[in-house]
């Protein structure tokens, strides 16, 4: 059966069977095994949802319809210009998707609650200032979460990268001459986009350790690993000013 991994910062797993796919929503730093075993103790709910979905065929492929243009709408809202003037004043930021505030508190460690960021009252006081630390954080997260997600994207597809490093890269998000030597050089702000773009700049990583340049052999193999990559690359384009921060 196909499962499909959702990563949130909000602390919970959520399982839902769809049209023969179990879609899991859960904690990003919840380790893998630990999630193995939350499905693997459901397996029985998971049946019965099979069946169910035989019986009912009709209804769930109707749910799953409202359910994706319900996400469209979701994503085009997360951009609007308000937000986008906030996260370049150093007052909001996103994390893995999710739309993240930032807040001053009184201590000095920068850390996470919930969707809140909060950083030393020092800190806050100055823009160049917060947004320093919002990226400092950023870089943790990159280091902690993203590193995960690229070696598990590479045992996937059986190809193991000689180094990872995560830079401030000018204009793109991911150093394709490094990738043609097995390098993976990725823009750290990576973190900040949901999943699926994530899943694109890491999968393209991956494709040039085949092919150094984008030729069709390149696109073919990419479009093997992520067949819908040329809608994810249109994606991707809203969210090139994250660069400009
Ligand atoms: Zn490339």
């Amino acid at each position: 059966m196909k499962v499909i991994v959702t990563r949130t910062l909000k602390n919970i797993v959520k399982i839902k069977y769809d049209n023969g796919v179990l879609k899991v929503v859960a904690n990003c730093f919840l380790s893998q095994a630990k999630l193995k075993r939350i499905i693997a103790e459901n397996s029985e709910w998971v049946a019965s949802k099979k069946q169910a979905e035989k019986n009912n065929l009709n209804i769930v492929l109707k749910e799953e319809k409202t359910a994706a243009k319900s996400n469209n709408v979701l994503f085009d809202s997360v951009l609007d210009s308000e937000i986008i003037k906030r996260i370049f004043a150093g007052k909001t930021t996103m994390i893995l998707g999710d739309i993240v505030n930032i807040e001053e508190s009184m201590y000095s460690k920068t850390y996470l609650d919930g969707n809140t960021l909060y950083i030393s009252e020092k800190v806050f006081k100055n823009k160049q200032d917060r947004i320093k630390a919002v990226k400092a954080y950023l870089r943790k997260v990159a280091a902690l979460y993203l590193a995960s997600e690229i070696s598990e994207f590479g045992s996937n597809v059986s190809l193991c990268p000689s180094k990872i490093q995560f830079k401030e890269l000018d204009g793109v998000w991911l150093n394709c001459a490094d990738a043609g030597q097995k390098v993976l050089t990725i823009d750290y702000r990576v973190t900040q986009l949901p999943q699926e773009l994530r899943r694109y700049i890491i999968a393209h990583a991956f494709a040039h350790f085949r092919n150094a340049v984008h030729d069709e052999k390149f696109e073919n193999y990419l479009s093997n690993i992520m067949p819908r990559y040329k809608d994810t690359e249109r994606k991707l384009e809203k969210y090139a000013f994250f660069k400009d921060v």
